[in-house]
């Protein structure tokens, strides 16, 4: 494995971990088990539907960054997955888990290109 590869191997799996801990942060502070007073709860579902739409956002980057992992693993690392053309060093040190290149990446947010899942 080349030298810039296990680097970038190496921060997704520090970037893994980070998630995998802040997702299970957000499990705890969901717990519901005491007994609420209406105002309280009111402030609780609100914080916990924010808490969810941010482990959806880490829970998608985390599928992002196994995906990109399984990629290293498979030696095909660096190409986008839609025209398979190398993506950019200096894209991949800022979004080391990126799937498209620039080019797909703008049709993807302008949903001219459907995602695979
Ligand atoms: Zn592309």
């Amino acid at each position: 494995m080349k030298k810039a590869l296990k680097d970038i191997k190496q921060r997704l799996l520090e970037e893994r971990d980070l998630l995998i801990e802040k997702l299970k942060d957000n499990d705890l502070s969901v717990d519901d088990s005491e007994t609420p007073d209406p105002v309280d709860l009111a402030v609780r579902n609100y914080s916990k539907n924010v808490m969810l739409a941010v482990s959806e956002n880490e829970s998608r980057q985390l599928a992002l960054i196994d995906e990109a992992l399984r990629r290293v693993e498979d030696d095909e690392y660096g190409f986008c997955q839609n025209c398979e053309k190398e993506i950019t060093a200096k894209r991949l040190a800022a979004i080391p888990w990126a799937r498209y290149c620039l080019n797909c990446q703008e049709l993807v947010e302008q949903g001219l290109l459907d995602e695979e899942e």
